[in-house]
């Protein structure tokens, strides 16, 4: 009962528990005119074999979407792919995948997760990205370190998608939901586009939307918005009917739960939404 009741909850965020749902929903926002991002949900991972799934299951989702060009993409976290037992693991199985992605002329993701992963997600992408110019890394705008990571990624080609970061950390390795986060963000935003870098600006908020369009940012060569499915659409809507590129983030997969508890963290009020839902029921 509880069960079917978060399900549901969970609903509003998650496209469905299997490929065809994320396929499905991602091809009907393609046919109004959105770019999107795909992933196949999960984290630490802690088996060989389930890492190995995994890396099936992103394949595979490499594989139906086929030649989209830039306007599919997938996305997954390091920890669902090894990360949580070897570096090398990682390295190798997104390799892996980055080669299949080269053929299809998709580009990647990798995700950012909490800071205690941060050096080793920093670590392998650079090795990878120097291979592979079609995977791009997510950077989040609340860590201090964030600021001296970005011109240590100048030299490469990927993409670079800001956030302000899903996570809660202590105050002496991150800074919470404020203006300052807001200001940090934005100048991450100015100067990785300055840098020549492809920026995603992925957020809902939208006041830095709207500074984001003031100062010009988001009419930059390789800027694009990304929101995620089921968060302020009707934002996205008006976004993309003025002509801004609007990149919809969906996902899929059996772990909801795991994606339902960060859209909890990030957004309590959400959490009101849920037990709402539930209520409906
Ligand atoms: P907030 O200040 O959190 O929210 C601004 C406004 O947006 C809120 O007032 C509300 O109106 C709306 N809003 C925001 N979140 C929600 C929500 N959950 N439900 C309903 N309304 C909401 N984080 C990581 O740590 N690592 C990642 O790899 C990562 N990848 C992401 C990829 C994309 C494309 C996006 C859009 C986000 C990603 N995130 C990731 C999450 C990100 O870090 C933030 O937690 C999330 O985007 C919410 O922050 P915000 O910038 O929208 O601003």
């Amino acid at each position: 009962m509880l069960y079917g009741l978060l399900k549901k909850a969970a609903l509003q965020y998650v496209t469905g528990e299997s490929r065809i749902d994320g396929l499905g929903a991602g091809q009907r926002l393609l046919a109004k005119g959105y770019a999107i991002s795909l992933e196949y949900i999960g984290e630490s991972t802690a088996h060989a074999e389930e890492c190995e799934a995994a890396v099936e299951e992103i394949t595979a989702l490499i594989d139906d979407l086929g030649q989209k060009g830039g306007s599919a993409r997938v996305s997954f976290d390091l920890s669902h792919i090894g990360l949580m037992l070897d570096t090398e693991l990682a390295y190798t199985n997104l390799a892996q995948i980055a080669a299949r992605a080269q053929v299809a002329e998709l580009e990647l993701f990798v995700s950012m997760e909490e800071s205690a992963k941060t050096e080793r997600i920093l670590e392998v992408y650079k090795r990878a990205a120097s291979r592979y110019p079609n995977i791009g890394i997510t950077l989040q705008a609340h860590l201090h370190r964030t600021p001296d990571d970005l011109p240590a990624l100048a030299a490469l080609p990927g993409r670079i998608r800001i956030v302000k970061g899903a996570y809660q950390e202590a105050v002496e390795v991150a800074i919470s939901r404020s203006e300052a986060l807001n200001v940090r963000y934005l100048q991450l935003v100015e100067k990785a586009l300055g840098d020549g870098h492809r920026v995603s600006i992925a957020t809902h908020d939208e006041r830095i939307i709207e500074e984001a369009i003031r100062r010009g940012l988001l009419t930059m060569r390789g800027a694009e918005l990304e929101m995620l499915y089921g968060i302020r659409p009707e934002l996205g809507g008006r976004l993309k009917s003025a002509g801004y590129p609007v990149r919809i983030y969906l996902t899929y997969g059996h772990e909801w739960y795991l994606y339902l508890c960060h859209r909890i963290a990030e957004y309590p009020p959400n959490l009101y939404r849920a037990v709402a839902n539930m209520a409906d029921s």
